[in-house]
């Protein structure tokens, strides 16, 4: 990204390594597992419906219409796609991922009789 001379200096203002060395750090303390993503990973290209990957896309371009017919927002779309690669290497390293963030309650209904 910092290849981009539009956005290399506020690129560079961000401070990446510090915000996720902050981040595993408060996930550990939180009892929890911090999953990094392949920075390659081309979130914003590929539809999270069928998965079908675009050729290329200006950053201008902040929604699309994929061949399957998903209508993505470009940053909507790309949270779901770090969102399964985050569930599918969980997945891989055995630990378990429970459905709604844990916040998925059973309930049982009552049925007279
Ligand atoms: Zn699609």
């Amino acid at each position: 990204m910092l290849k981009n001379h539009c956005l290399a200096k506020s690129i560079a203002d961000a401070g990446w390594h510090c915000l996720i060395t902050k981040l595993d750090y408060k996930a550990k303390q939180a009892g929890k597992h911090l999953v990094n993503i392949d920075q390659w990973f081309a979130s914003s290209k590929t539809c999270s419906c069928c998965g079908r990957k675009q050729e290329s896309m200006l950053l201008n371009i902040r929604s699309w219409t994929c061949e399957c017919g998903y209508v993505a927002d470009r940053d909507i779309n790309a949270a779901l796609n770090i969102k399964h690669q985050g569930i599918l290497k969980l997945k891989a390293e055995g630990l378990s991922v429970s459905a709604n963030g844990g916040k998925r309650k059973s309930s049982t209904l009552l049925v007279a009789a």
